[in-house]
């Protein structure tokens, strides 16, 4: 087991990841939260408790170290799949058969678009990387308050990147599996899922493409 992980931590480290990762200032209040969040995990407590906002905690805080956790994560997950999600492979943002997602934003896309899966989390991507880079929606320290459409715009990101997941679990596992990172990517997922509902912050009806997955993997 201990072996599997070192491996797994290997294959993950070694992979590229497309775009370089956000990082926490040290001494400001969000780093000592995110720092909270990372040893409430390592502590090997249950993912279900770990994703409780702390005692007397904003929320916005608690989900802003998230939204840039969660980030950085599901980037290093996508990059290891990435060669195998082309154009030709993967002509839609698709999760089956069943849901297919259209890309929208405020600039080249005014109109819901279909695009190939890979421009498609290569957008999305881009566009939660300017987000947590923007001081004027992640403010860098906790005298600047955070702007009204915060938890909005979190839930939006967050549930974006649910798609990415499930395009990933869908169309791509075998490649997941035979790195040897099925582990660590199911791990992400219960944490992520569990941090989304327990706060709220996507739609039961866009979490319905992974609901078998998620009864099997957290017993809801
Ligand atoms: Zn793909």
């Amino acid at each position: 087991m201990a072996a599997g992980l070192k491996d797994m931590k290997r294959v993950f480290s070694k992979e590229k990841t497309f775009r370089p990762k956000k990082k926490f200032q040290q001494g400001t209040m969000r780093y000592q939260l995110h720092k909270h969040a990372q040893a409430t995990l390592s502590g090997g407590r249950d993912l279900r408790e770990a994703v409780r906002l702390p005692h007397r905690e904003d929320l916005n805080d608690w989900v802003a170290v998230h939204v840039v956790d969660f980030f950085n994560r599901i980037n290093l997950i996508y990059g290891t799949i990435s060669d195998f999600c082309t154009d030709e492979s993967c002509p839609t943002m698709s999760g089956g058969p069943r849901y297919e997602y259209r890309w929208a934003d405020d600039h080249n896309y005014k109109k819901p678009t279909m695009v190939p899966a890979n421009k498609y989390i290569s957008l999305l991507m881009d566009w939660i990387e300017s987000n947590i880079n923007n001081e004027n929606i992640f403010p860098l320290d906790t005298s600047t308050p955070f702007p009204k459409n915060f938890l909005p715009l979190c839930k939006k990101m967050l549930t974006r990147l649910f798609r990415v997941f499930v395009h990933v679990y869908i169309h791509h596992f075998d490649r997941v599996v035979a790195i040897g990172g099925e582990p660590h990517v199911n791990t992400c997922y219960k944490h992520f899922y569990f941090f989304v509902t327990e706060n709220n912050l996507v739609e039961k009806r866009e979490l319905e493409p992974l609901a078998d997955m998620t009864r099997r993997l957290c017993g809801h």
